[in-house]
């Protein structure tokens, strides 16, 4: 095993097998309009709000949460028909990835995966020590059962994820496809359903007729809480048992606690928010028909678009100097000049086609 070496003055260094950051996270730039990381645009009901500063008046920060967030596991597992042991909460899906890689994962194992897709599946499967085994997806980023096959047979691996809607490319994947995939890998499938509500499908009826199969949600997107950091897992009451094992103690604060259960009472206002954003979506693929660009259909609050006439990167650069961020996934594996659009406001939407055709007309 390598030693840890020391670097200038008392410093140690880092392992050096750790996921490289560079060109993965989206640049945190003051600009007019945001639609890099597919966050809501709308807060989240003023209501919830103030009853959840009502809320917080009585929580007892002095002492710790509760350690296995029972209400809020009660509230999520009421919410799609399971009991609290089926459902892990942590803070943002990320950490549930984290974690599944921490009880499944690490030195001698593996981790697979199929491109182009979501890269924190790949980043934290490495930060872990486990192995990466990539495929790919088709080329209209369906998924290649034949190469899901292929992968589990050659890397057998322990976690194999999906992402469905896939990030970035915004397709969903079909049930039939996810059940085939179940039965083809050795280990537990993981489906991250981030953009779960925009989809017209889900495989969360899959985990309740017992396949080995975990569904991941969060809060950050639907929900309009990305900045509370909340995410969770549905799944068998055993891999629930395995992911407490690796959880820090007291992992979920009681604020969040709080907070997370106050918001699914408000699921007609998280509803209304997920059709307006879809019919925005489906308004702004009916505008890019109009363009010189190729895009691909989405089932998400994003769309991936790639601009014909002008390089992708350039175009990025244009719409920052016009003050509109958005993804840029150009250099990304098996996405040559591709951008990422989060469907925003109708007014940060109509900036953004505007200043789209700006710079590709
Ligand atoms: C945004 C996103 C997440 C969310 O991560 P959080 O940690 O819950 O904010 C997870 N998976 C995918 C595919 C995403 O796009």
């Amino acid at each position: 095993m390598a030693k840890p070496g020391r670097a200038r003055g008392m410093l140690v260094s880092a392992r050096a097998d750790l996921c490289q950051l560079e060109g993965y996270h989206s640049p945190q730039i003051e600009v007019a309009v945001r639609l890099n990381t597919n966050e809501s645009p709308y807060p989240p009901p003023e209501r919830w709000r103030d009853e959840l500063l009502e809320a917080l008046s009585s929580v007892q920060l002095h002492r710790y949460p509760d350690r296995d967030a029972t209400a809020l596991r009660e509230a999520i597992g009421d919410l799609h028909g399971v009991g609290p042991e089926q459902i892990f909460c942590a803070n943002g899906s990320n950490e549930v990835i984290q974690s599944l890689d921490l009880a499944y994962g690490g030195p001698g194992r593996s981790v697979a995966l199929f491109e182009p897709t979501y890269a924190m599946h790949r980043h934290i499967a490495v930060n872990t020590s486990s192995a990466v085994a990539t495929g790919r997806r088709q080329e209209d980023f369906s998924l290649d059962l034949s190469e899901i096959a292929r992968v589990a047979r050659e890397s057998q691996p322990a976690l194999t994820f999906l992402c469905s809607p896939n990030n970035p490319t915004g397709n969903a994947d079909s049930l039939a496809e996810i059940q085939e995939a179940a039965a083809v890998v050795p280990g537990l499938l993981v489906v991250d359903e981030a953009y779960g509500q925009f989809a017209p499908r889900s495989a969360l009826p899959l985990v309740a007729a017992g396949s080995p199969l975990v569904v991941l949600r969060t809060f950050s997107k639907t929900w309009a809480l990305a900045g509370l950091r909340l995410g969770y897992l549905v799944g068998p009451a055993e891999v629930v048992k395995s992911l407490e094992r690796v959880a820090l103690p007291y992992h979920l604060d009681a604020v969040k606690q709080v907070a997370g259960k106050l918001a699914l009472s408000y699921s007609a206002e998280m509803q209304e928010r997920v059709s307006l954003i879809a019919e925005q979506r489906d308004k702004l693929m009916a505008a890019l028909d109009e363009l010189p660009v190729r895009y691909w259909h989405s089932d998400a609050n994003f769309i991936l678009f790639r601009p014909e006439r002008v390089e992708g990167h350039k175009v990025w650069e244009m719409l920052l100097d016009r003050s509109v961020l958005i993804r840029d996934c150009s250099s990304w594996p098996g996405l040559q000049g591709c951008l990422r659009v989060t469907v925003g406001t109708p007014d940060e939407n109509s900036v953004f086609l505007n200043a789209l055709e700006d710079c590709i007309l």
